[in-house]
């Protein structure tokens, strides 16, 4: 138990989820036929861990997490919950908080007792009812507004109550459905920082559904990325963006080039790629998964893992704009017809390059990825 557990009189230990070979299937309203949301999926989330899915838009997000949550059953499969098999297990039975984009507070309470309210549907003494809404109060920050009504808060203070209110019942799992999305940029950034502190302070597993990248990034130990209904890539934050596994999870985080090539072959752990006639070494090609001998791949590269030159390179290449943004140049150079994007930072101690220039990209090797 962490301290800030003890301090809370938290009791119980949070939970590890294990999702195993989890399937739904909706059958659609419109035609009848039957739609595969989430496609045997398997997931491992950690006691105390921070785990995101991200994805596309109907990837099965929501939908995973409404199996974990209770309000949607599997049509096949496992979902465990500590050594619970909660499959059939409704919501409110499963030792779960959940906290959404629209808050969900209760407009007739006022703030004090909408952070008390589990406490007391869960039949708790008067005394331990005060102690634990005191403690949260103080604890997220809310002293001053307990008499408040929701409507007489800001978005950020709505959603700390809403927080504070899925924190107070002591969950074994905690589930956040696009939480921050209602909020405007600046206060997201704030908040998501906020809510990661308090995770790590309380150490409850989590599952954090969201489809922005960079909160994704922020805010997890682990991100698992969703196409389809099916996990594409699971991995740290670092992992994804380093070691995507594919052209879908290279693009989806952050930003990638891909340079077409041919695969010449191996040099030890080295593959060799031949782009424009001329042979590249990449020290840490990845997995390769589906690239064969002389056939055609990929050179996955971002556009801070390259370099410009006027005098010498890899690629030749033509710049066909160039942006500045304070912090950073970004380069749009033409490599024949294919446009690649440059980013370099620090403008001031680099060379500066205008549109029409000729230069040459040498790509840092070993941030590059050798893709099908
Ligand atoms: P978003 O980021 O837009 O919220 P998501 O990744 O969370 O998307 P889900 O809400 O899990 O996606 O939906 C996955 C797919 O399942 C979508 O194509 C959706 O239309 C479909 N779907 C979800 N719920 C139902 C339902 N009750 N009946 C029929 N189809 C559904």
């Amino acid at each position: 138990m962490s301290n800030q557990q003890e301090k809370l009189g938290f009791s119980k230990k949070s939970s590890g989820v294990v999702l195993k070979d989890v399937t739904k299937i909706f059958q659609q309203p419109d035609t009848g036929k039957d739609f595969v949301a989430v496609d045997h999926i398997n997931l491992n989330i950690h006691d105390g861990e921070m785990v995101t899915l991200l994805g596309p838009s109907g990837c099965g997000k929501t939908t995973t997490l409404r199996m974990i949550s209770g309000f949607e059953y599997p049509t096949s499969g496992n979902v465990f919950i500590g050594e619970r098999d909660v499959a059939k297990v409704p919501p409110n039975k499963r030792g779960i908080s959940m906290v959404f984009q629209s808050y969900a507070l209760f407009p007739h309470l006022n703030i004090w007792e909408n952070i008390a309210y589990g406490l007391k549907v869960a039949k708790c003494s008067q005394e331990e009812v005060i102690r634990r809404t005191d403690a949260v109060v103080e604890m997220m920050q809310l002293t001053g507004f307990e008499r408040r009504f929701p409507n007489q808060l800001s978005g950020g203070q709505q959603q700390r109550v809403a927080l504070a209110r899925a924190v107070v019942i002591e969950p074994s799992v905690l589930l956040f459905d696009e939480p921050l999305s209602n909020l405007d940029a600046k206060l997201r950034e704030s908040m998501r920082d906020e809510l990661r502190a308090l995770q790590k302070r309380l150490g409850i597993t989590s599952l954090y559904v969201t489809h922005d990248q960079s909160e994704a990034m922020a805010i997890s130990d682990r991100v698992v990325i969703m196409k389809d209904g099916v996990i594409c890539q699971e991995g740290s934050p670092a992992e994804i963006y380093e070691q995507p596994n594919s052209r879908f999870v290279a693009n989806f985080i952050g930003k990638a080039n891909f340079i077409d090539g041919t695969f010449r072959g191996l040099d030890g752990q080295a593959a060799l790629v031949e782009v424009g006639g001329k042979t590249i070494s990449i020290p840490a090609p990845g997995r390769m998964a589906g690239v064969q001998k002389d056939g055609p791949c990929c050179l996955a590269v971002r556009p801070e893992s390259i370099l410009l030159s006027a005098q010498e390179g890899q690629l030749p290449g033509r710049v066909s704009r160039a942006t500045y943004y304070g912090a950073k140049v970004e380069y749009e150079v033409m490599l024949g017809d294919q446009p690649i994007i440059v980013e370099v930072y620090n403008p001031q101690l680099t060379e500066r390059f205008a549109e029409g220039d000729e230069v040459h990209m040498t790509l840092i090797d070993r941030c590059v990825r050798v893709l099908a």
